[in-house]
């Protein structure tokens, strides 16, 4: 890094907080010396003019350390002109206080504190998803921090450059960069895994996380955000949320980047995506997964939902419901002797693969392509996410969900997820983000 000379610095005094945001500095996790600080407290203060004081008196010597950090002019000697720069840099920390959101290293992991013209200001800790604010008092270079409910902290501030200080408390530095001069917002934090049709792998916590394996940062401020990548990229742009599983950014360059939350966990043999059992092509269940009937929610919700077509006057009853691993098998292959394994897989499922194994499936009235056009059909596609159910494979999503239009299969995914589902008008696979295709 690149110090910026403290007495040049300080005629950038009035310009304390840069126009431009700026990155943070991955070296800075690494202490950088704090010049002028002889005793090496990331603190200048009386203690260090005595030292260096003593030193150029004759009555006092210095360890090379000592002297390397006392010699603030760099010009390779200990003299009065040192001095003189220990004490403009005293200055410095008397009278100039942070504006602005800074990012704080190496106290307590990753903090980012906003501080504004008023002495009020928020501190976010990256692995919470809490904002606290406080309330700051500057007196020389000693700053007390008061939250409401709380002690008072104390830390000593010593700049290093306009865009860098130290906050030492109680003699534990912290490193704080310059981030922005716009207020990080507590409001959208993104936590979780993601994956974005930029082909990118997300895992975020409150305000860090990593891209592709790599460690990014990011900063929420009200309804834009900013990505810092580790290899120095920033990339700010607005943000806006679809629901809690999807939100895109809007790159300031113009492109877009949607992000989907997609957590894949595997248990028992059975996949879940964000909680959400999944069989399809890429996801088969084992063989073992047996609810031996379809599911009481299942149940629960599609008398409620029968109840509301017969009020509309149509009938509605489940002709297919749950399927085990065996009787799939003793369909599938039965197909695949009539009509070959070609055709059998473009309407039937591989055993494993059949979502009726899951308990949570049914087709409705009738399995066949005559159904699609029947007024319950139509009254299924439209009202069924009301009782959590969705149209599994919507017409001419074939590549998508791996089967053919089927106006009468329905998955129970529960009223808020199908409500969501339907809302964002994509099939189950897209709205996850996952693939339906056989891998052998
Ligand atoms: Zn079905």
């Amino acid at each position: 890094m690149k110090l910026l000379q403290l007495a040049a610095a300080a005629a950038l005094a009035a310009a304390l907080v840069p126009a431009v945001d700026r990155q943070a500095d991955a070296a800075d996790t690494v202490y950088p010396p704090l010049r002028a600080d002889v005793n090496g407290d990331y603190n200048i203060n009386i203690q260090d003019m005595v030292l260096l004081s003593k030193y150029l008196l004759g009555s006092g010597t210095l360890s090379a350390e000592q002297a390397s950090r006392a010699d603030f002019d760099g010009d390779g000697t200990v003299d009065t002109f040192d001095l003189i720069g220990l004490r403009s840099s005293y200055v410095y920390n008397c009278t100039n206080t942070p504006l602005g959101t800074w990012v704080g290293e190496g106290f307590s992991g990753t903090r980012y504190f906003w501080f504004d013209e008023s002495g009020e200001g928020t501190l976010v800790r990256n692995d919470r998803e809490t904002a606290t604010a406080f309330r700051l008092t500057k007196s020389g270079c000693n700053m007390s921090f008061s939250i409401s409910g709380g002690a008072p902290a104390a830390a000593s501030i010593a700049w290093l450059d306009s865009e860098h200080f130290y906050l030492s408390w109680g003699g534990s530095p912290e490193l704080f960069t310059y981030r922005s001069s716009v207020r990080f917002d507590k409001g959208p934090f993104l936590k979780g895994e993601y994956v974005s049709d930029a082909g990118k792998s997300y895992s975020l916590s409150c305000f860090s996380g990593t891209c592709d394996s790599e460690p990014i940062s990011i900063m929420p401020m009200g309804t834009r955000a900013q990505f810092v990548y580790s290899d120095g990229t920033i990339r700010s742009g607005d943000f806006s949320r679809m629901d809690k599983y999807h939100f895109t950014m809007r790159w300031d360059d113009g492109t877009t980047e949607n992000f989907t939350r997609r957590e894949i966990t595997v248990v028992d043999g059975i996949t879940y995506v964000n909680g959400i059992l999944i069989a399809n092509k890429t996801y088969p269940l084992p063989s073992t997964y047996a609810p031996g009937g379809l599911t009481a929610e299942f149940n629960t919700a599609f008398a409620k939902m029968q109840s509301a077509a017969k009020a509309d006057g149509l009938n509605i009853s489940i002709c297919s419901g749950y399927r085990s691993y065996s009787y799939q098998a003793q369909l599938y292959n039965g197909y695949v002797a009539r009509d070959g394994k070609t055709k059998a897989d473009t309407y039937s499922a591989r055993p494993g693969h059949s979502e009726h194994q899951t308990g949570l499936a049914a087709d409705i009235n009738y399995a066949g392509d005559w159904f699609n056009s029947t007024p319950e059909a139509k009254w299924l596609a439209a009202n069924c996410w009301k009782y959590g159910f969705i149209i599994r494979y919507p017409a001419g999503k074939e590549s998508i969900t791996g089967y053919k239009y089927e106006s009468w299969h329905v998955r129970y995914l529960g009223e808020e997820l199908a409500g969501l589902v339907y809302n964002s008008g994509l099939t189950l696979e897209e709205y996850l983000c996952i693939d339906s295709k056989y891998t052998y």
